[in-house]
């Protein structure tokens, strides 16, 4: 596939070289019923690409299509505490400062509707939910889920927030998208509109090439994700940094009509894939020549069955662990995608005889911790 040349959120066809991650598989969040079906998982490459006037960074290869969101697509960080403790506050804060308390809240691509629940009983509001990975439950009163794709055209009545939540990285046409939100908030009313993603300068700052697998086609540095905002027409009230700098949240007002010249940020200094790509490489190269030491001959595994710790196993060749640990259940007893690795739970007998865990995401390496000690695990412990 020819890499695309223009940029998905201005327009632009300033677009830096390619970034090339070959065959990555298509999807990490997934349910995959057997190891078979796991390991023919269809596998694309990855081509990131920058943009010179808005600093996007997206994979000019990518392919929807490629790509299954139906029910089986997974992707629940909520059996964590640290990310439910993230979720809990951002819920209280969104509330408290927005006044939804007895309100409407829409959400555009709800997944399963765990978000949405949390937000409507906390704020005693009724939710509308919609997203085509949504799995039919019997759900409480006042919440409403549909399995499809929202548009303006669906919003017949007001709503006193919309809220979009680790979608925009995974939309191809970042700025058309952004431009239909702005038209969901306008016939909603004019609420507040809360968009949460992950900060790209977060993954330049960690050399996490694992942040970068196929289903995330964008990644936003904070003042790229601002100014595509600005020009689909937002006003940006608030713009900050969410669990541990991973991710930015935005709340976002439509702004009046009138146009103004936009002055594009360019490439930020701390989110310039051209660096990022090349100490990247050698920072997965001198992990993998420390897993193996600090492994001392044993089988090791990695703590997180997330997109991070899938995506880490893919890009490790020819050093794989045993398994890969999850506390999500929907994920124990499958198979890693793309592996045939398998998901066990953390209280899995075989996690004893391991002579090494890598704790994926760093922001759970307490509560992770807390497990392995009260498993008297005796290996060595590691967190990327
Ligand atoms: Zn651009």
């Amino acid at each position: 596939m020819k890499p695309r040349p223009d940029c998905p959120g201005c327009g632009s066809e300033s677009l830096t070289a390619p970034f090339c991650l070959p065959r990555q598989p298509v999807v990490l969040n997934y349910r995959f019923k057997d190891a078979d079906s796991a390991s023919r998982l269809r596998r694309r490459d990855v081509t990131l690409r920058q943009c010179r006037k808005c600093g996007l960074v997206c994979n000019a290869t990518f392919d929807i299509g490629a790509i299954p969101y139906d029910e089986n697509y997974e992707n629940r960080q909520s059996f964590s505490p640290a990310f439910q403790t993230h979720l809990d506050k951002l819920a209280a804060e969104l509330t408290q400062r927005n006044a939804l308390q007895g309100g409407r809240i829409l959400e555009v691509g709800c997944g399963k509707g765990d978000f949405l629940r949390l937000l409507c009983e906390t704020a005693g509001a009724r939710g509308e939910g919609y997203d085509t990975s949504y799995e039919l439950r019997a759900e409480p009163a006042g919440l409403s889920f549909h399995k499809r794709y929202v548009g303006a055209l669906d919003v017949q009545a007001p709503f006193d927030a919309v809220i979009c939540r680790h979608v925009v990285e995974h939309v191809p046409e970042i700025g058309a998208f952004l431009r239909e939100l702005r038209a969901i908030a306008a016939a909603a009313g004019d609420p507040v509109v809360v968009l949460e993603t992950p900060r790209f300068e977060w993954i330049v700052e960690q050399l996490s090439l694992w942040d970068v697998f196929y289903e995330h086609c964008n990644y936003f540095p904070t003042a790229s994700l601002a100014h595509l905002c600005r020009l689909a027409g937002f006003r940006v009230v608030r713009h900050r940094q969410v669990f541990g700098g991973q991710y930015q949240v935005l709340e976002l007002r439509v702004a009046k009509a009138g146009k103004r010249a936009l002055k594009p940020p360019g490439i930020p200094e701390r989110a310039r894939l051209g660096d990022f790509s090349r100490r990247a490489r050698k920072h997965l190269d001198q992990l993998a020549a420390q897993f193996s030491q600090a492994a001392a001959g044993r089988a090791w595994a990695v703590w997180g069955a997330g997109a991070k710790g899938v995506a880490l196993v893919n890009h490790l060749h020819g050093f794989k662990p045993r398994c890969v640990v999850d506390s999500n259940p929907a994920k124990q007893g499958g198979v890693l995608p793309g592996s045939r690795i398998p998901i066990v739970a953390p209280d899995d007998s075989g996690l004893l005889e391991l002579g090494l865990i890598v704790i994926a995401n760093p922001n759970y390496a307490r509560e992770i911790g807390v497990v392995l000690q009260r498993r008297g695990f005796t290996g060595r412990v590691l967190t990327l």
